[in-house]
């Protein structure tokens, strides 16, 4: 069974196509600039095809697709196709889990779209799309924020007038939820138990914190949005809103402006001056840059301080993982947080670490908590829920 697994922005959509049979990649890639004028990229057998292509809405860059897809004899009929998984980023309490798509969901999808503007309105022409250019297969809606839904009350509310909760939906939903499923899950499989403490560090651009205690979430380290939490590439993460005043006032902006400053213009981008990017701040830090140096060790800490607060919450941890773009690839940012924590007996192999490439065990023998490396694969968890709904 063929089932392709849907990433849609507001002007992007990214697939991929797994074979379930052995869950591998049978082809993926993104349409970019939906609305504006329009190209895409297909990756299948090696080859890599890029092309311009007017698309005006997801319509057209679905369509465009199926009919690569056939074109480029990546499938022989669209009818192989049985199954399409969809990204949402937000579920509110409303989805604690995946569940195939119909007129009900839709329906819940359009009550919540507010709690997402940016993503969850993207989300759903990606859906309605599908339903109309592939109408034979199933959708399913595979959420960002379901897997926290296990956080108790006292963990997912804010300390602000309760009122806000009940009135309108104020409280922790969380983010990177497919993530941190697959990594608690992989885990599960290699150790052939779930009856684990782990704390998963999924550090991307995007990055969030999740402790986890068998197989379920206890608390995680983004909010209401996932302008919470750690600092990120271009997010602040937690800060205390009162500087915003005296900030709008000064820079003559307002509420949405500011907003916007924290999620784009913060976290590695604002504080180094220098880059987003994590690979252009190491650059920098590996020059002796001093900006680049404050901000490195202000990165590794403030992950190192959630991960701190999940150690106790959880009563002491068996596992840590690092994961995504940074997780995966910087062996300092690893380095710099595990000597953070050497207080909890936590000890890395500097060799493991620095030479690991995908899987990888890096903490040494007698370090009280096993220090992982997983590569995270949300397209496969979409793919899995997906055929899971759908057999
Ligand atoms: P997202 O999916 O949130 O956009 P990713 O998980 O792809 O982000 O992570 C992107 C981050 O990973 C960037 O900061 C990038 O610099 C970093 N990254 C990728 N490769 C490396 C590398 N080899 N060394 C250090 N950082 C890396």
């Amino acid at each position: 069974m063929k089932i392709l697994s849907i990433n849609a922005g507001s002007s992007s959509l990214k697939f991929s196509l797994f074979n379930m049979k052995d869950e591998s990649v049978i082809a993926s890639g993104i349409f970019e600039r939906i609305g504006i004028d329009g190209s895409y990229t297909i990756k299948f057998n090696g080859e890599k095809i890029k092309e311009d292509a007017k698309l005006d809405t997801h319509v057209d860059a679905v369509n465009i697709l199926l009919e690569k897809l056939i074109s480029l004899k990546i499938v022989e009929s669209l009818d192989e196709i049985e199954g399409v998984g969809h990204r949402v980023v937000q579920g509110k309490d409303i989805f604690d889990k995946s569940v195939i798509v119909d007129e009900e969901v839709m329906k819940k999808l359009e009550s919540i779209k507010s709690f997402a503007p940016l993503h969850n309105p993207a989300n759903m022409l990606g859906i309605e799309a599908f339903m109309k250019s592939l109408p034979h297969a199933k959708n399913t809606v595979v959420f960002d924020t379901a897997f926290h839904q296990t956080m108790n009350k006292e963990t997912y509310l804010y300390p602000v007038p309760y009122e806000w909760y009940e009135k309108y939906g104020i409280r922790k939903y969380g983010a990177h939820g497919t993530s941190h499923r697959y990594i608690a899950e992989t885990l599960e499989k290699k150790l052939n138990t779930n009856k684990f403490k782990l704390i998963s560090c999924h550090i991307g651009n995007g990055a969030s914190i999740t402790a986890i205690k068998d197989g379920k979430c206890i608390d995680t380290s983004m909010g209401f949005t996932p302008l919470a939490g750690v600092m990120m590439g271009t997010r602040s993460g937690d800060i205390d809103p009162s500087l915003l005043p005296p900030v709008m006032e000064a820079e003559n902006k307002d509420i949405n402006q500011i907003i916007n400053d924290l999620n784009k213009h913060s976290g590695i981008l604002g504080l180094s001056g220098i880059s987003s990017d994590m690979r252009d701040l190491t650059e920098a830090y590996n020059q002796g840059n001093e900006r680049a140096i404050l901000t490195m060790n202000k990165y590794a800490r403030r992950i190192t301080d959630y991960i701190a607060q999940y150690y106790v919450l959880l009563e002491g941890a068996d596992n840590i993982v690092f994961t995504a773009g940074i997780g995966e690839n910087s062996f300092i940012v690893r380095k710099l947080v595990c000597d953070n924590l050497k207080c909890l007996g936590v000890k890395i192999d500097d060799e493991k670490n620095k030479n690991c490439h995908g899987e990888a065990l890096i903490s040494t023998d007698n370090s009280k908590v096993k220090v992982y490396v997983i590569p995270t694969n949300e397209e496969l968890m979409i793919a899995r829920d997906t055929l899971e709904l759908i057999k």
